[in-house]
């Protein structure tokens, strides 16, 4: 477990860098509040929305750890690849992947919502042969999720991660 004054806080909340997007959506993907700045943001200003919007800055630049609150606010990765870099926040967080999935856009961040057969038409012409009961919808970018092959794949790579908390 790391250092800092935001490990007292729940439910976690982050801000990834720009290199980091996949990262940040799969923390979406299990439920987490984390969004990401705008293009080419400069590093004060990241520093800044974290201590702001009380977030944990993910991010593999040095550079942000030159600031003086980085302790509590940043979580530098070393791992070079995705796939570690997702077992090191794993295992510095204990994260739980399995947390409250699907209950975030996973390219906006915006909570979902249980969508109803009118939203299902309106938002995905054609597609009101799916389940209503079983689709949730972003407000914001009318992204549907159901419970198709691609979202019980995602569930498994949850899983599969939370494993990694076992180790
Ligand atoms: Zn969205």
């Amino acid at each position: 477990m790391i250092d800092g004054s935001l490990c007292s806080l729940a439910p976690l909340r982050f801000l990834c860098d720009e290199m980091l997007n996949s990262l940040a959506q799969w923390l979406r993907v299990a439920g987490y509040d984390a969004s990401s700045p705008v293009q080419g943001a400069p590093d004060r200003q990241l520093v800044d929305l974290a201590r702001a919007e009380q977030r944990w800055l993910i991010t593999t630049d040095t550079d942000l750890l030159n600031f003086t609150i980085a302790p509590s606010y940043v979580i530098y990765l070393t791992a070079q690849d995705e796939q570690a870099r997702l077992k090191e926040l794993t295992l510095r967080l204990d994260l739980d992947w399995c947390f409250a999935p699907f209950s975030r856009c996973k390219n906006c961040n915006t909570p979902l919502f249980a969508a109803s057969e009118w939203e299902i038409q309106h938002f995905y012409p054609g597609a009101s042969a799916l389940d209503a009961h079983k689709v949730w919808a972003c407000a914001t970018c009318r992204q549907l999720y159901w419970e198709g092959s691609h979202v019980r794949s995602m569930r498994r790579r949850l899983e599969a991660m939370n494993d990694w908390r076992r180790v």
